[in-house]
Parts: structure tokens; C-alpha cells; sequence
């Protein structure tokens, strides 16, 4: 390989915002990230929403609708 232009290829901890953790090995290092593949709709089958903006909530405070599906508080359990 030639020298002085290669990143460096560390282990990195990732962490997701369900709590899970795993390492992988990358030139970034550490990350954090707000879906994995433990979490994902596509490996868990249920539906789960995606709001890290909080784009839901604004929303529904907006049209003074009740958050019934209160589909951030039972994400994590
Ligand atoms: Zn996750």
C-alpha cells in the first residue's frame, strides 16, 4: 500500500438508539446510530416510527390530536 494516504482502520463501538452496541471495524471510529439491523421494521416485522426530528409530535400538537399510538415511549421496552 503506499504510504501516508491510507485513513486509519480502527474498531469502532456502534451504538444505537434502541441500546444495542456491537464494534465493527471502520475508519470513523465510534458512532451512534438511530437504527440497527436489531431494531429495523425489516427484522422485527413490527411497524416502528422513524422520528428522530420529532416531526410526529409536531404534527400532532399542531391538529391538538391525542398521541394514542404513543409510539415512542414503547420502542425501547
Ligand atoms: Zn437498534
Amino acid at each position: 500500500m503506499k504510504e501516508k494516504i491510507h485513513p486509519k482502520y480502527v474498531v469502532g463501538k456502534i451504538t444505537c438508539a434502541c441500546g444495542n452496541t456491537f464494534q465493527v471495524r471502520s475508519t470513523v471510529g465510534d458512532m451512534n446510530l438511530d437504527i440497527c439491523s436489531n431494531c429495523h421494521p425489516f427484522f422485527t416485522g413490527k411497524q416502528k416510527l422513524i422520528d428522530s426530528t420529532g416531526r410526529v409530535e409536531k404534527f400532532i400538537r399542531k391538529y391538538g390530536l391525542k398521541n394514542k399510538a404513543d409510539s415512542t415511549s414503547d420502542k425501547n421496552s
